[in-house]
């Protein structure tokens, strides 16, 4: 290759990557955006356990804001603001994910690096406390993207993460649901009815920090009742969860149709490829394609703009973001409005 030709693919790659990671706007990173899950439903949420999840979603978002006000990166925050979620028996991840149809919990996480596209996934452990580290650890200290039960346990133990007796896992809330499932499944109800129809209550995290950079995590349980070694979108890099230069996803709902869409790479493809907006690129994918197919659900979109977007088809989602000023907004039902960064 020539000298000049070059230097001129030299000067055109500067010029992609640049387009590829916009400025965000000004005022608006850092930037935190987390959801507990988008199967909330008004009928069954107590004043109390209202109250229990906005104080649990305002603390994750002002540990995991601490974590970028430090000059940490994106990836901090994001583990922070998970493991806070993981710790609180109110979500689906962690302490308080919902049973599997043989009643133990199993667990799935990601974890991914918009600007390296480096990622870490665990599905089917049982005994590891934070999900969330675990997949960072295989990102981090692994050759590998993705490990699953047994070895990834093994892993952890040898990482030194923390392991769990299955049992701190367990709440009695969760236990009822299974419970009702079964009944349910026995009678033959059809699935609108069905309790792993109604609950989603994963959790997930995006941050973009003061450089720019953008990550993206999610924790689940997965679904109540599920068999057979099932795994969901969660932990799948591209379905459940996903950060690449310029925008990053975590979803939240019936992770069957988030598989059968790619549906966190196709949001942000629609952004890198399309110009989309978070708002309307998460939207096309969250209130059309996968309703379209017959699924429901939720996620969570950030892009390197500082731009949010929050789509979801149910009742309502958990949901909050925290920006430079560090005043955490937060919302449940589909009929609060909550203001957005730059809007
Ligand atoms: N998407 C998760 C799964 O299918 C469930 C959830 O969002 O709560 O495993």
């Amino acid at each position: 290759m020539s000298l000049r030709l070059g230097m001129l693919c030299a000067l055109l790659s500067i010029s992609v990557a640049a387009a590829a990671a916009p400025a965000p706007a000004p005022g608006t990173a850092p930037l935190l955006v987390i959801h507990g899950g988008a199967g909330v439903q008004r009928a069954g949420l107590s004043a109390e356990e209202e109250r229990a999840a906005r104080t649990a979603l305002r603390s994750a978002l002002l540990q995991g804001h601490a974590e970028l006000q430090a000059g940490r990166p994106a990836l901090a925050a994001v583990t922070r603001a998970i493991t806070v979620l993981e710790d609180d028996p109110t979500f689906n991840a962690g302490r308080g994910a919902v049973f599997t149809h043989d009643g133990r919990n199993e667990l799935d996480a990601a974890l991914m690096d918009g600007a390296t596209r480096r990622a870490g996934a665990v599905a089917g452990v049982q005994r590891v406390r934070n999900p969330i580290l675990l997949a960072q650890a295989v990102m981090e200290r692994s050759a590998h993207v993705m490990m699953v039960g047994q070895g990834a346990e093994t892993f952890a133990a040898e990482q030194g993460i923390t392991l769990v007796d299955p049992s701190y896992f367990r709440t009695e809330k969760r236990w009822q649901q299974l419970q009702r499932a079964l009944q349910e499944e026995k009678a033959g109800q059809a699935h609108a009815e069905l309790e792993t129809a109604r609950h989603f209550g994963t959790v997930g995290a995006l941050a973009l920090d003061a450089e720019g950079k953008l990550a993206a995590g999610t924790s689940t349980g997965g679904m109540t009742n599920k068999r057979y070694g099932r795994v969901g979108d969660s932990p799948v890099i591209g379905a459940g969860t996903w950060a690449d230069e310029g925008c990053a996803v975590s979803g939240t709902g019936w992770g069957e149709y988030y598989l059968r869409t790619a549906a966190a790479h196709e949001i942000c493809a629609r952004v890198r490829l399309a110009g989309a907006s978070a708002a309307q690129a998460g939207r096309e994918v969250i209130n059309g394609m996968i309703p379209a197919l017959g699924g429901d659900g939720g996620a969570i979109v950030l892009t390197a703009k500082g731009e949010v977007g929050l789509p979801f088809n149910t009742e309502g989602m958990y949901r909050g973001w925290i920006g430079a000023d560090g005043v955490p907004h937060v919302a449940i039902f589909d009929d609060e409005a909550l203001q957005l960064p730059g809007q």
